[in-house]
């Protein structure tokens, strides 16, 4: 048991802050139900003199500059490449997922993400010069900049450690921050791993520092140090963290649950839907926020549809990822996940789904369920309403669009969506009218790699947003300049005000504004 991932810990967590009498969270293998490290369970106390390290490190940060920053993480997308077997096996490790599901949707994303920051940070945070058409300015420069907020606080949820932890820390640090990083206490040693990794490829001590430890505990200390905080997780939790942070006044990115439609219209390539369905609603057992969770299929090809998708679910191994090629479906990660799946089976069957593949718990250990595709599902059932995060199909037929618009759109959620039709501008119209934060035609979740692609949720899938310009000004302070470089002594609006003077302005106020068409 002792790993090392336990000297990693023991090393690197608190950058050596750590006391000895420092309690630890036991990290399990949720494949195998093994305990494979400890991790210390911080507390406020800790958090504080990391928040402090952290504040301090950061001017040498970002003093320098954007291509002193850059080297550092460009040599960590190396690394990332050098070291990638070792990071996939970690993520395995503690997620239970299987080796393709952390290659491509962790170790892809995060070598690409230690590219892209670097290359774009500054362009997206350029200084801008601006025109006003206010005549009252006229002759004065405008300028708006952006200055990083100083400490930034990630919160990283257990589904992807790699993806939605450390990736969030990428622009924040490229944008001349430090960072705190507070992972799931579930899968704490990718990010452990990962900090160390920057650590040989010439980060500064203390600019970015893990902060292990429990939800409440503290990832509440690291909400109360920080000058921002990048949240991912349930909703519920989300809201707890956005009514801490507003007692002062912290801004908050949010990105939370989804329940995300697939619609197949009638004219749809069926085999490209069914694939579509069975890969993007059961990559790492489902447990992706932006997931197909709950499909709609147009009457006419309902039939078909559901042969297909069931037919390719049935072929699926599931079982612990030993290596490349050896599973298609890996463990769920988190322990109360089980429940959630086998509650929304029940509560579909008992209402009067069939299970057509899957819709049992395997008998081993660890957090298993088998791929499940259940077919005659409606709004009435858990599974189309609310966020399973695990491997489970709901497919759902709808008379016409219309209705499958409708069903789409009738949830708290908006996340993520797809729609499927080889009328691309068919699907297209359809994919304008969804309520989600990114639709896709024809695809799904491949939106997420386009780093340039705002990516974030409408209603309570979140607030603010992922990658694109948005993605990094987050994790900065607008500061508008204006320099009045040729001026007289004194503006005629200023002190004291004559009658002659107020009649003027006023006369100069209609001539700019007193000419807009009547009707
Ligand atoms: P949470 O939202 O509770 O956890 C996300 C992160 O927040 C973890 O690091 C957690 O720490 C931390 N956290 C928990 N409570 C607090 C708090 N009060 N203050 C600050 N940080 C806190 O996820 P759950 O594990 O409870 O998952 C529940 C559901 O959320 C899932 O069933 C799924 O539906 C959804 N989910 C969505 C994700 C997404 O990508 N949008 C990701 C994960 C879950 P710790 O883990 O140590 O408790």
């Amino acid at each position: 048991m002792a790993s090392l991932q336990q000297e990693q810990t023991a090393a690197r967590a608190g950058n050596g802050s750590v006391a000895t009498a420092t309690p630890t969270i036991d990290v399990t293998n949720p494949a195998t139900g093994e305990v494979i490290a400890q991790v210390p369970d911080l507390g406020r106390e800790q958090v504080a003199e990391m928040a402090r390290l952290g504040r301090a490190a950061q001017p040498g940060w970002e003093a320098l500059g954007f291509e002193g920053r850059g080297r550092v993480l460009l040599r960590m997308q190396r690394w990332v490449m050098d070291n990638a077997d070792r990071v996939i096996r970690t993520i395995v490790s503690e997620t239970g997922k299987t080796y393709e599901d952390a290659q491509l949707a962790e170790v892809n994303y995060a070598a690409n993400a230690f590219g892209f920051w670097p290359r774009n940070a500054e362009e997206y945070l350029a200084e801008e010069r601006v025109k006003t058409a206010n005549v009252m300015l006229k002759g004065k420069k405008l300028v708006l900049r952006y200055r990083p907020v100083g400490l930034v606080g990630v919160i990283g949820p257990w589904n992807y450690p790699l993806t939605n932890g450390f990736g969030d820390c990428v622009p924040a640090l490229a944008a001349g921050n430090s960072v705190l990083l507070k992972p799931s206490s579930v899968t704490p040693l990718t990010s452990l791993l990962l900090a160390e990794g920057l650590r040989e490829c010439g980060l500064p001590e203390h600019v970015l520092q893990v902060a292990t430890g429990s939800g409440g505990g503290t990832g509440g200390a690291v909400i109360d140090e920080v000058d921002m905080v990048m949240f991912t997780g349930s909703t519920e939790t989300g809201k707890k963290v956005m009514a801490q942070a507003a007692e002062r006044v912290t801004p908050v990115s949010l990105e939370l649950g989804g329940k995300d439609p697939l619609i197949v219209l009638s004219d749809a390539d069926l085999e490209r839907a069914a694939n579509a369905a069975a890969y993007y609603g059961l990559f790492n057992t489902g447990q992706t926020c932006i997931s197909v969770e709950r499909v709609y299929v147009e009457a006419p090809v309902y039939d078909e549809f559901v042969a297909k998708l069931t037919d390719k679910v049935r072929g699926l191994r599931n079982q612990p990822s030993t290596g490349p090629g050896t599973s298609e479906v890996g463990s769920l990660t988190s322990p109360p996940q089980v429940d959630i799946v086998e509650q929304h089976v029940r509560d579909a069957v008992d209402k009067g789904a069939r299970v057509l593949v899957g819709g049992h718990r395997p008998e081993r250990p660890g957090l298993w369920y088998e791929p499940t595709v259940l077919a005659d599902v409606d709004h009435s059932m858990l599974c189309m309403t609310e966020e399973t995060f695990g491997p489970t199909l709901p497919v759902m037929k709808v008379a016409d669009t219309e209705e499958a618009v409708r069903l789409a759109n009738d949830s708290p959620y908006g996340l993520s969506a797809s729609v499927f039709s080889k009328d691309v501008a068919r699907g297209e119209a359809v994919a304008r009218r969804i309520e989600a934060g990114a639709v896709c035609v024809n695809d799904a979740v491949t939106n997420y790699l386009a780093l340039e692609l705002p990516m974030g949720g409408w209603k309570a899938s979140g607030l603010g947003s992922r990658h694109g310009a948005g993605g990094i000004r987050k994790y900065t302070k607008q500061q508008s300049l204006l320099v009045s470089r040729f001026h007289t002594k004194r503006e005629l609006y200023m002190f004291p005000y004559t009658p002659r003077m107020t009649r003027l302005i006023g006369r100069f106020q209609k001539l700019l504004y007193g000419r807009g068409k009547r009707d």
